[in-house]
This record gives structure tokens, C-alpha cells and sequence, in this order.
């Protein structure tokens, strides 16, 4: 990786189409993301913003076209150093039974409780841990049966944070939160990660109002970049 583009995040001419399909799901994509840039992306359901994201962390190649990460093509990366730089939220947050602790610590080993907190905190996450008796050492059950769909993305968020990566990628984080929460943890972010790159896929534009950059999806094709302004 070079330094310079640290937090780079480029499409060019990117076109997807999953494995033994016959439709391409993204089609011509380009943009570039510069170091420290919030980007929104937008579209109705099936538009391809999930599908998109998925090809910065290569859980699946780019059909034609380059993706690169930090100005190198994906491809080219080693694939533990290309995901270690990215803090990836997915749509569908995860946990796996053990503790919250355990669960927050699996991008970094090193985390500190000190981190967890601060993570947590940030994640809007610390009121309800700390209400545990147990705290951060509050046993997840089998499938996170103990905790509500809006904690469980909380989890994933401050996952993500005790990582401290380069790049974010929020794939629908908030849709779980009630408003006031989502605008606390927006607020939030927003200051904590100020040099990091931040990407946040939302069909919420409320969501995307402050972003460097929003990129509109339709059926695979970018067909509006810009500010929220702008478009
Ligand atoms: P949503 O807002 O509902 O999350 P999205 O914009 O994230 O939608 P994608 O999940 O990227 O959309 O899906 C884009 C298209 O790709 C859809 O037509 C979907 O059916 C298809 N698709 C998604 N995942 C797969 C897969 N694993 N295999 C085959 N087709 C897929
Ligand atoms: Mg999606």
C-alpha cells in the first residue's frame, strides 16, 4: 500500500455479475473516494449497493473493470492485509456466542477494555452494556437471542471501531436505531472518524445529508454523483 493513498477507495469501469448469473448487477461503475471522504450511496432495494461494497473487501471479483483500495488493485492484495484495513458493518450484523467483549475484540485482539468502552460508547452501546449485570462480559446466546436487532448493529458498529481501520463501510448500520439514536451516532462518528474514509450504503437520504460525496444507484448504474445540493 502506499502511504499517500491511505483510505483511497477507486472504480474503474467496474461491471459485476454474480458467478453463473446472466445479468450484470453492477454495470460500468467508476468513482473515486479520496482519503478521509464521507460517501453516501443510495438506491432502492436490489439496486446493487450491497453488492457493490462487497467487491471493496473481494468477497467477490469484479466481473470487468479494476477495484482498488490505497491506489492498488484489489487483486493484486494480499487478502488478510486488504480486509484488515477495513472496518466492514454488514447489512445483516452477526455475533457468535461468547462474551460482548469477545465479540467486540474479534478485528483486534489487542483491543484494551479501555478501547471496548470508548468503542462502545461511540457505537451508542455503553448505556445498554453497562445495564447488564455481566457488562461486557454479558454472554451473547446462541444466535444473539439476547439482544435486540438495534443492539446487535450497535455491536457491529463498535466492532468495527475497535478495529481502527482506514476505511469504514456502514451497509444499512442505522436502520435498526430510532431516530434520535441514529442522529447521536451519525453526530458521533462524524467527529471520531474525520480523517478516516467512511462509506454508509443507506436508502435513507436523511442518513447521507452531510457526505463529501453521494453516489445514486439504479439497477447497477451510477446515475447521479455529487453533494446532497447538488443533486
Ligand atoms: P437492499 O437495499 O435490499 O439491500 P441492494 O441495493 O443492496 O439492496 P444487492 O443486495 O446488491 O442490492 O442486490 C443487487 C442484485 O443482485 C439483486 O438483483 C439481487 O437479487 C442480486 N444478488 C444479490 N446477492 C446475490 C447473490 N449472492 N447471488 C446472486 N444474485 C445476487
Ligand atoms: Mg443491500
Amino acid at each position: 500500500f502506499k502511504e499517500d493513498m491511505k483510505g483511497m477507495v477507486e472504480f474503474r469501469n467496474v461491471s459485476f455479475k454474480y458467478p453463473g448469473a446472466e445479468e450484470y448487477v453492477l454495470q460500468n461503475i467508476n468513482f473515486k473516494i479520496l482519503p478521509g471522504q464521507t460517501v453516501g450511496i443510495i438506491g432502492r432495494t436490489g439496486s446493487g449497493k450491497s453488492t457493490l461494497v462487497n467487491l471493496i473487501m473481494r468477497f467477490y471479483d469484479a466481473t470487468e473493470g479494476q477495484v482498488l483500495v490505497n491506489g492498488v488493485d484489489v487483486k493484486k492484495v494480499n487478502l488478510e492485509d486488504l480486509r484488515s484495513k477495513i472496518g466492514y458493518v454488514p447489512q445483516k450484523s452477526w455475533l457468535f456466542s461468547g462474551t460482548i467483549k469477545s465479540n467486540l475484540k474479534i478485528g483486534n485482539d489487542n483491543a484494551t477494555d479501555e478501547d471496548l468502552r470508548q468503542a462502545a460508547e461511540i457505537a451508542q452501546a455503553l448505556e445498554f452494556i453497562e445495564e447488564k449485570p455481566q457488562k461486557f462480559d454479558t454472554e451473547i446466546s446462541q444466535g444473539g437471542t439476547n439482544v435486540s436487532g438495534g443492539q446487535k448493529q450497535r455491536l457491529s458498529i463498535a466492532r468495527a471501531l475497535v478495529k481502527n481501520p482506514d476505511i469504514y463501510i456502514f451497509d444499512e448500520s442505522f436502520s435498526a436505531l430510532d431516530f434520535r439514536t441514529e442522529l447521536k451516532l451519525r453526530r458521533t462518528l462524524k467527529e471520531k472518524l474525520k480523517d478516516k474514509t467512511v462509506i454508509i450504503v443507506s436508502q435513507r437520504i436523511a442518513t447521507l445529508l452531510h457526505a463529501d460525496q453521494i453516489i445514486v444507484l439504479e439497477d447497477g448504474k451510477i446515475v447521479g454523483i455529487g453533494r446532497h445540493e447538488e443533486l
